[in-house]
C-alpha cells in the first residue's frame, strides 16, 4: 500500500536575534520526528525540513526564512503557516511582531495559521513583555500564542506539534 505524505511550508518570521534559527534547529531534533527521508535539495539551500509523525499521520514540514521569502511572497510559494517570533526580553522585537501579524491578517488578508512565539523565557528577570499582553494580541488576530526557550529546548515539541495541528485544523475546518 502507498501512503501519501503531506508537505507543508512554514515561514519563520521575526526581528533579527529573537531565536528563529535556534528554534528551527531544535525542531530537527524533535521526538515526534518521523521516518520519512527529507531530501529536498531546493529547500536545503535556504531552509530546513523535518518529517513529523502526529496522530498516526506523517507530514513533512519545510521551514523557510523570512529574509529569503519576505511575507512568503514571490515565486510559487504557498505558505501553510506563519510563525512570528519575538523575544520576551525586547519590546522592539514584540512591536515588530505586532506589525507583522497585523500586516499579514489585515493588509494581506492571510487566513492560514499564524503562531505567535515569545522566546527566551529563561531570561525571566529581563522579561519586558507579559504573557497577558501577548495572549491578548494573539486572540485579537486569531493566532495561537506559545512561549519557548529555544536555547534549552523547552516547549519546542509543543510548538512543533501546535504548528502542525493548526495547519491540519485550518485545512479541514477553514
Ligand atoms: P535569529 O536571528 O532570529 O535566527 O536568532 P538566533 O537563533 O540566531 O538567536 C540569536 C541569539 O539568541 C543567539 O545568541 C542564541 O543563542 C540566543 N537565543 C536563542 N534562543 C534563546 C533562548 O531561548 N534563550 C536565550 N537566553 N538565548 C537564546
Amino acid at each position: 500500500s502507498s501512503v501519501t505524505i503531506s508537505h507543508y511550508r512554514v515561514l519563520m518570521m521575526g526581528a533579527p536575534g529573537v531565536g528563529k534559527t535556534a528554534l528551527t534547529r531544535q525542531f530537527m531534533t524533535s521526538e515526534y520526528k518521523g521516518t520519512y527521508e527529507t531530501t529536498t535539495p531546493e529547500i536545503e539551500e535556504d531552509g530546513m525540513s523535518v518529517s513529523v509523525l502526529l496522530d498516526g499521520e506523517e507530514s513533512v514540514m519545510d521551514f523557510l526564512d523570512e529574509e529569503m521569502h519576505p511575507d512568503g511572497e514571490g515565486e510559487d510559494l504557498s505558505i501553510d503557516a506563519y510563525v512570528v517570533v519575538f523575544s520576551v526580553t525586547d519590546v522592539s522585537t514584540y512591536n515588530y511582531a505586532v506589525s507583522t501579524v497585523r500586516r499579514l491578517r489585515v493588509e494581506k488578508g492571510v487566513d492560514r495559521a499564524i503562531i505567535l512565539v515569545g522566546n527566551k523565557i529563561d531570561l525571566a528577570r529581563q522579561r519586558r513583555v507579559t504573557k497577558h499582553e501577548a495572549t491578548s494580541l494573539a486572540s485579537k488576530y486569531d493566532c495561537r500564542y506559545t512561549e519557548t526557550t529555544a536555547a534549552l529546548n523547552q516547549h519546542i515539541d509543543e510548538l512543533l506539534v501546535g504548528i502542525l495541528s493548526q495547519i491540519r485544523q485550518k485545512l479541514h475546518h477553514p
